[in-house]
């Protein structure tokens, strides 16, 4: 079966691209819940966050390196913003490639849904 974001890494299917490098692609969420709403995706397949082990320290730090830039470009820095990776059905995962949402551009209730 494929996999909908390696087809959004590859350029398969589009998407609206606002980072891209050898690691890693950025996009717009396509059912935005802020104004601003980004998921950065490793282009390596790792189906959730359980799959990562050691050898992925560099890329999963990569990712969240790559999601602060994102939110400092964007004028997100002061007003706040939150990245979240759900793990698992149980924590609302619905496209298993690991992905970091970055949510921002609104205030944002704590303890999430
Ligand atoms: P999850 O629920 O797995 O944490 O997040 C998956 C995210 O992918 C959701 O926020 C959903 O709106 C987004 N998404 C699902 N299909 C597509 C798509 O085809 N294109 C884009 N840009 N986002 C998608
Ligand atoms: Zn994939």
């Amino acid at each position: 079966m494929g996999c909908l974001f390696c087809d959004i890494c590859s350029g398969r299917i589009p998407s609206r691209r606002v980072h891209d490098d050898e690691q890693c692609v950025a996009f717009e969420d396509i059912h935005p819940q802020a104004p601003t709403h980004l998921l950065v995706v490793p282009r390596e397949h790792l189906a959730t966050l359980n799959d990562a082990s050691e050898q992925h320290e560099a890329l999963l730090g990569h990712l969240v390196r790559v999601a602060g830039d994102l939110a400092r470009t964007r004028g997100l820095a002061d007003g706040g913003y939150r990245l979240v990776v759900n793990c698992g059905e149980g924590a609302g995962q619905s496209v298993f490639h690991l992905h970091l949402h970055l949510l921002g551009g609104r205030r944002l209730g704590w303890p999430p849904g």
